[in-house]
């Protein structure tokens, strides 16, 4: 059964391929998704180029001019056109010095790093009381004044879920914890990494302090560290847990960030294009290979795969924003940029490189008929339909403010919080296989997309 089965199904592809041979008209677009899945190298080609010659691209930093400068030229070289940087200022902070001690009860080094936009404890550190919170909740109950001279140490733990939601709930320790805890007087924080491995690598990432809150030195322990910690205040008896502490990092000010933007222009320039976005920058301790270099590798090779099946109806645009990380700069200069602009739809890849599992829009149920359409053209690939609504990426501002179709192609997040932030979100994470599934469907949906002249359906 599975041989006939097979016989009949190499058929069409045999005279798909006689066709192509003898006719000079581009492939169809299923043709040209296929055989991104099999043979897809430009994503590969984007994501190995930049983790080498760039490697970390931290917001409004040289090293990001650097990325931005490597990017143009891999669009240039890859055949694209209106391609342009377009600048904007941001406040910039960069890392210094990092360490941590327990000095007492059970003195030993641990692991620690500083989160984006963390005080300096000054180059002699910062020694207090540990004062510990095993979640969020925890820290919110604490009364006001209770942390008076102490570090805050939140471990809200995390764990892994397919679609991402455990970031979500365990989050706000870092986003907000640092500050929620400078409010009631802790002279720093230090919080479990926001992660799911178990490796003495810290995640770092940005923490906001609320307006009329003096920052406060904020670290992340890896999370084998936490756990150290934990283990000490159950057994520490009526002593004091202390901790040394030293971060050095430091604001440059106001420094040159910028988006890059390229596009593959289609037939009618009057439509309004499909926004396709990632991020360049990376966090400092990796190479950006996951977050999000990947993102970038994949949504440029799937605009360059839709043109190899011919030039589209509308344009097909990406947006390398600049600055996510520590504050969603670029996304905002973006929207600001270009206010008014009308958008066709946008799309955004900033979850890693696994395979993309569930497709969700904003128009699932008011425009079925494009849904089912979008749906049953990536089923083959593994892709299930869903109710979920889409909400876009963090660099789609501009697609949310101006009431765009927005469609969210949900990568497997369960192992992407692993590396996320860390050192090792290095290149080898990444299986080829599954890169080039994602350029496979996201060719396949920006294609339908890009050449369909109807509007979408939106409810109000
Ligand atoms: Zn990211």
């Amino acid at each position: 059964m599975t041989i006939r089965f097979l016989a009949l199904g190499a058929l069409p592809l045999l005279l798909s391929t006689a066709v192509m041979a003898a006719s000079p008209k581009p492939p169809a677009l299923e043709t040209v998704a296929d055989l991104a899945l099999e043979k897809d190298a430009l994503a590969w080609d984007f994501v190995e180029g930049i983790t080498t010659e760039v490697g970390p691209r931290q917001a409004g930093t040289e090293a990001e001019a650097r990325g931005r400068a490597w990017a143009v030229q891999w669009l240039r070289a890859n055949g694209f056109q209106n391609i342009a940087v377009e600048p904007y200022t941001m406040p910039t902070w960069v890392r210094g010095e990092e360490r941590a001690e327990i000095t007492a009860p059970f003195a030993q080094p641990m692991r620690v790093t500083a989160l984006g936009t963390s005080a300096s404890t000054g180059e002699a550190g910062l020694a207090a009381e540990v004062v510990y919170f095993s979640s969020y909740a925890d820290l919110q109950a604490a009364p006001a004044g209770s942390l008076a001279g102490k570090i805050a140490f939140i471990s809200h733990d995390m764990k892994p879920t397919q679609d991402g939601s455990g970031y979500g709930f365990a989050g706000p320790a870092r986003w907000t914890g640092p500050s929620l805890a400078a409010s009631k007087g802790a002279v720093a924080a230090v919080i479990r990494s926001i992660g799911t491995e178990n490796h003495r690598t810290p995640h770092t990432g940005g923490t906001t302090f609320a307006a009329g809150v003096t920052p406060i030195p904020a670290g992340a322990l890896s999370n084998p560290d936490a756990d150290n910690l934990e283990r000490m205040f159950a057994r520490r008896g009526e002593r004091p847990v202390t901790m040394k502490l030293t971060l050095t990092p430091r604001s440059l000010g106001e420094t040159d960030s910028g988006n890059v933007v390229a596009e593959i222009t289609g037939r009618d320039p009057k439509l309004p294009p499909v926004l396709l976005a990632c991020h360049l920058d990376s966090w400092d301790l990796g190479t950006g290979a996951i977050d999000d270099g990947a993102g970038c590798a994949i949504i440029a090779a799937a605009a360059k795969q839709v043109a190899l099946g011919g030039r589209p109806l509308r344009t097909v645009r990406v947006l390398f924003a600049g600055a996510e990380e520590t504050g969603l700069w670029g996304s905002k200069a973006y929207a600001a940029a270009h206010k008014g602009d009308a958008i066709y739809a946008g799309l955004e890849s900033d979850f890693g490189a696994d395979r993309i599992w569930r497709l969700d829009t904003n128009f699932t149920k008011t425009d079925p008929v494009l849904y089912r359409q979008l749906a049953l053209a990536v089923a083959r690939f593994g892709v299930a339909p869903s109710q979920e609504v889409a909400t876009g990426g963090a660099d789609l501002n501009l697609a949310r403010e101006s009431g765009a179709a927005i469609l969210d192609l949900q990568q497997d997040g369960t192992h992407y919080f692993d590396l996320h932030h860390t050192p090792d979100d290095t290149l080898d994470k990444i299986d080829p296989a599954a890169l080039r599934q994602n350029v496979a469907v996201w060719t396949q949906v920006v294609g339908i997309l890009a050449n369909r002249a109807e509007p979408i359906v939106q409810g109000k």
